[in-house]
């Protein structure tokens, strides 16, 4: 994790997709938690998919699984094979399949039942050696008493993974069951948070399973609900109204209204690490990091600094990463770039003009740097077509749509995003995002000359160099 993001804050992590065509997984059943022993326990089904001609299906490589069983077409124990190759870019996940033959084909029941169960290590003090070196979103972390998991990276629960068009179904309908005998509050996102040791949820659409469950207190304003937050009656307010604020301003400049509540996750952090990071598993943000950077303290003292820009980055990815669908893994990266970008506007909607001017200045040398390898956003297929992800997805992206900004104006620029909101196409849908952008500039001339100055080409930095000086 670095700290250097426009203004200064850590690096965000992976936002949520969803996918038009395809129908979402359900998953239903039961898992059973112990936040004292560390412990998963899971008699889960996994239904309601489209067919996929090539899958994996993709589980947290600490969970070890009883058995696999189909339940339709036919009802029998499966054999099932690791795919080694496949992970997550952050290798959290195991992948599995049923082989067909024993030539490598697959084949894929249209129902299926796991049972599973994991033992992760329990952290809960701040001797150093109790420590892990990094923490990350997709983790699984029990600390203090809870038990943080994302529903994206983590894969606690089996998750179908699209190979021909890359495209992970983390997004699912739920009807789960959680029980955890040493908990106080449960809360798997989409859903009221609970007080009890065991709660059943129905989700109302397909979400992404965050799940926060263990000893916390529950506080419920306007806007926002904040779990282990631990804020005062005021703060809580504060809180409330600097979402609302952000809301407003996101809401009139896409011309969509946030139409979610808001819960923001105090989790904690198992490296001994200063500062945090936060993601979003939309609608909820978690804010991972240790006193002094909890949310309490740091929106105490950051109100209108770096944490507030945290704050908008992650409510824009309710734009780009939960209102515009996106297939495949390139989406995830450029909903980055603009969940940045939206940030940046929202700090200079504050007057924070010269302060974003100097933080586009600063993270410049990150991509000047002669060490980082890309192709630019006109050009990028795949992931491998860079080689430093932080520099690519939080730096290099914002600078390109800044300087776009600069030469087309706030307007067309407001304009041009709006219209990427529209409709289903996905963002890193080349030609949609460049008809898209040729459509609003409305000159042939100008909009080739951006095209190559900024998304194609060798020479793209020399002119983010010139343009953001201007
Ligand atoms: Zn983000």
């Amino acid at each position: 994790m670095k700290k250097r993001i426009l203004l200064s804050i850590l690096s965000l992590l992976i936002c949520g997709i969803t996918n038009g065509q395809n129908k979402m997984p359900k998953i239903s059943g039961t898992v059973k938690i112990s936040v004292e022993e560390g412990t998963i326990e899971a008699n889960v089904t996994l239904s309601d998919y489209s067919h996929l001609n090539d899958y994996l299906i993709r589980l947290n490589s600490g969970l070890n699984i009883l058995n696999i069983e189909s339940l339709e077409p036919n009802n029998f124990l499966l054999g099932f094979q690791r795919e080694f190759a496949d992970s997550l870019r952050t290798y959290e996940t195991i992948s599995y399949y049923f082989p067909a033959t024993d030539r490598g084909e697959k084949f894929l029941p249209s129902k299926l039942k796991f049972r599973y169960a994991g033992k992760f290590p329990v952290i809960n003090d701040t001797i150093s050696n109790h420590y892990q070196t990094k923490d990350w979103k997709g983790n699984i972390v029990f600390m203090n008493g809870l038990l943080r998991l994302d529903g994206v990276q983590s894969t606690w629960l089996p998750t179908l993974y699209d190979v021909d068009n890359d495209y992970q179904y983390d997004l699912m309908n739920y009807d789960l069951e959680i029980v955890c005998k040493d908990c106080q509050q449960i809360y798997l996102n989409g859903c009221k948070p609970i007080n009890g040791q065991k709660a059943h949820f129905t989700s109302k659409s397909p979400k992404e399973a965050f799940l926060f469950v263990g000893n916390y207190q529950i506080q419920k304003a306007k806007y926002v609900t904040a779990l282990n937050a631990k804020f005062s009656e005021t703060q809580l307010i504060e809180f409330d109204n600097a979402n609302k604020k952000i809301i407003d301003f996101l809401s009139t400049y896409t011309n969509i209204p946030y139409n979610e509540k808001i819960h923001w996750v105090q989790a904690y952090m198992s490296a001994k690490d200063t500062g945090y990071f936060a993601f979003a598993s939309n609608p909820t943000f978690v804010l991972c990091g240790n006193p002094p950077s909890d949310l309490k303290t740091t929106f105490n003292e950051q109100l209108t600094g770096d944490f507030l820009f945290t704050i908008a980055h992650e409510l824009s990815h309710y734009y780009f990463g939960t209102i515009k669908p996106c297939n495949n893994t390139m989406e995830i990266l450029i909903n980055e770039g603009f969940a940045e970008f939206l940030a940046m506007k929202y700090a200079i909607s504050l007057g924070m003009d010269e302060t974003i001017k100097t933080g586009l200045i600063n993270i410049s040398k990150y991509v000047n740097d002669d060490n980082f390898i890309f192709k630019p956003m006109g050009e990028i297929q795949n992931l491998s077509d860079f080689n430093n992800r932080q520099t690519y997805a939080y730096e290099y992206q914002v600078l390109v749509l800044a300087c776009i900004e600069k030469e087309i104006g706030e307007d067309k620029m407001q304009k041009w995003i709006r219209s990427l909101l529209i409709g289903e196409t996905p963002v890193s849908n080349k030609e949609f995002f460049q008809s898209t952008l040729k459509k609003v500039i409305n000159n042939d001339n100008q909009f080739e000359s951006i095209k190559n100055k900024y998304l194609i080409g060798s020479e793209t930095i020399k002119y983010i160099n010139e343009t953001i000086r201007k």
